[in-house]
């Protein structure tokens, strides 16, 4: 089984839906840099101001900001049974896993590349809304926040469409060459995020446990 993975892909193709189904159904432990910058820029820690502006404008933070939150959360995971969600992003953050994970005897297991086209990025980043106090996802159409949670329920500064293409640009021109730099080193699997979630799981799940 494989213990230590990152899952990759561009925003929208369900990387915390699947990163946080890997931590319930699999005791992972969920890393999700994105997630942590969003605490810290609503506790308005120093982090978090630097953090602010561009994540509100779907750029990335700058690699030095991430690499103490990503050091911390994979030294909280015991080094183990983990699931990097949205980072590494650059070639120098995958560059800067590799001598923190070797450093700890832990090197990746697997790099899942989840691919989904832009348009449906598009499709499924307009309509998706979370919830501000649980973080979960819903989608307009597939999945409806409950009403009762209506309150609750907030669309991400950055799934607006402005911020989106942004990131899709980002995406393409620094995010995806990554991808290159794990095919080389033979650990990474392309994956199809369209589908259910459910799917979805299903495809990453047979990949956990293959040898
Ligand atoms: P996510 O929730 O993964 O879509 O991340 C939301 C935002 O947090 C991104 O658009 C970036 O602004 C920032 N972010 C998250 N992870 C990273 C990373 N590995 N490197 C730089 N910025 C990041």
């Amino acid at each position: 089984m494989k213990t230590r993975l990152a899952l990759f892909g561009p925003p929208g193709a369900g990387k915390g839906t699947q990163a946080r189904l890997l931590g319930s159904r699999l005791g992972f432990t969920h890393i999700s840099t994105g997630r942590i910058l969003r605490q810290a820029k609503r506790e308005g820690s120093a982090i978090g101001r630097v953090a602010r502006a561009y994540i509100d404008k779907g750029r990335l933070v700058p690699d030095e900001v991430v690499y103490d939150l990503a050091a911390r959360a994979i030294a909280d995971a015991g080094w183990d049974r983990f699931v990097l969600d949205g980072f590494p992003r650059t070639l120098a953050q995958a560059r800067w896993l590799a001598s923190c994970l070797d450093g700890g005897g832990a090197p990746l297991d697997s790099v899942v590349l989840m691919s989904l086209s832009d348009d449906r990025v598009v499709a499924r980043l307009s309509r998706r809304r979370v919830h501000k106090v649980t973080g979960e996802n819903f989608h307009l159409d597939s999945k409806p926040p409950p009403e009762s949670e209506r309150s609750f329920i907030i669309q991400r500064k950055d799934d607006r469409p402005e911020a989106v293409r942004e990131r899709l640009r980002i995406y393409h021109e620094t995010t995806r060459p990554v991808a290159d730099y794990y095919r080389r080193a033979g650990i990474m699997t392309v994956v199809d995020a369209t589908g259910s979630f459910e799917d979805v799981h299903a495809r990453i799940h047979g990949l956990v446990h293959a040898d």
